[in-house]
């Protein structure tokens, strides 16, 4: 139950269960140039999807290192832990970081977004970077409202979003929405193990890397477009979890995008659910504030002072076997995570659920009473519950 790494399914552990092959050889080759393809959709977009022996850092990175000079300056709407480690690796590779603050409670504002970029009348701005739903503090943001900001101030800075924890769980259409780049990584949504970095871009992102001064090799957008098929890895391609993103890609395929972001959204209501009565004990809260823009991928709890989330997190590991994330940043020591984001189900959901339920009672944190019989309701209502079973 943390946000990622997520449980990795049966037949995408089976998919990598092989030997290496060949990678330029016509079977690696064909396996991947439709792979190429088809992650396109996940993405909902007709761009180039990069892929990389990286984690979501490395995607961070690509990002950045192909579209912008060192000196450069980047806006980032603040919004929790993952906007501020997106600002501290593009600070590292010279480029001039404004941001717009954020309780971290609340989503990107878009008003703000607008009045920093009319601000910005030299137009130095050359990229907003903006976190789509923020792990750490469990907030999803808007995405077409802060490109409605961008093009309200008539700004023709990039738009580039992280997906890293939403893709394959909320909606998010890129090309439809206007977005040039997409940064995302195997291990949260995509039920993968770590160790991918996918990164989408559209022409004027590809555009604006020809003209970029930024030193870089493996990550070159052109270099991996151009050329032999090896290309396209810089070198020995990934293969195993190139295999596990196929397999990935064809269960997402068959669940369909809207069915996965359907699930997460009844999964996550039930957490809601259990969340909301615990809070009635006076102890616990919603990180989120608002509850339209509360993850469905992940619920930030946050605790009492003098309550430490270890406790909780050693019982659940140590005596029920069952894995809870800490608060991140500014909320380390201050809450506690529950990712459920994946290859997740209703019996994982309810018997993550349960086991929180009875570590915090066992460890004296005031809760309400009948969370579980909240959550066990909340699937009751969700009319997808009867139709899936059915199925
Ligand atoms: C997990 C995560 C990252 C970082 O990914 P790593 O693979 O740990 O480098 C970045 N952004 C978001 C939104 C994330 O959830």
């Amino acid at each position: 139950m943390v946000p990622g790494p997520t449980p990795v399914p049966e037949r995408i552990l089976a998919a990598m269960h092989r030997q290496p092959i060949d990678f330029s050889g016509p079977e690696f080759v064909a396996l991947s140039d439709r792979l190429f393809q088809d992650v396109r959709a996940l993405f909902e977009t007709t761009h180039p999807v990069f892929l990389y022996a990286a984690n979501g850092h490395g995607a961070w990175e690509a990002a950045l290192a192909n579209t912008l000079s060192p000196g450069d300056a980047v806006l980032i709407p603040e919004v929790g832990q993952f906007s501020e480690g997106w600002r501290v690796l593009a600070e590292a590779l010279g480029v001039r970081c404004r941001t717009i603050p954020n309780d971290w409670r609340t989503p990107i504002d878009p008003a703000a977004v607008e009045a920093a970029l009319k601000a910005d009348a030299m137009g130095e701005i050359k990229a907003v970077l903006m976190v789509h739903t923020d792990t750490a503090a469990s907030v999803t943001s808007d995405v077409q409202a802060v490109r409605a900001a961008i093009d309200a101030a008539g700004h023709d800075a990039l738009f580039m979003v992280d997906v890293i924890a939403s893709l394959g769980t909320t909606e998010y259409r890129m090309d439809a929405w206007g977005v040039d780049v997409t940064v995302a990584a195997s291990q949260k949504g995509l039920m993968t193990p770590p160790g991918l970095a996918l990164v989408a871009a559209n022409d004027k992102a590809q555009a604006a890397a020809a003209a970029a001064s930024t030193p870089r090799r493996y990550w070159d957008w052109a270099e991996r477009l151009s050329g032999p098929h090896y290309k396209r890895f810089c070198g020995t391609a990934p293969e195993h979890l190139i295999f596990a993103l196929d397999e990935a890609v064809r269960m997402l395929a068959e669940e369909t995008l809207a069915g996965a972001v359907a699930r997460h959204r009844r999964l996550a209501e039930a957490v809601r659910a259990a969340v909301a009565v615990w809070a009635e004990g006076g102890a616990l809260a919603f990180n989120a504030l608002r509850p339209e823009s509360r993850a469905d991928s992940v619920t930030t709890v946050l605790v009492p002072d003098g309550f430490d989330p270890e406790s909780l997190r050693g019982l659940a590991r140590e005596r029920y076997g069952v894995s809870v994330s800490g608060g991140l940043g500014r909320m380390e020591g201050k809450a506690f995570r529950i990712g459920h984001m994946g290859d997740i189900n209703e019996p994982m959901v309810l018997g993550g659920l349960a086991v929180i339920d009875l570590g915090l009672k066992r460890l004296g944190v005031p809760i309400g009473a009948g969370a579980l019989e909240a959550a066990v309701a909340s699937l009751a209502a969700a009319p997808e519950t009867l139709a899936r079973a059915a199925e």
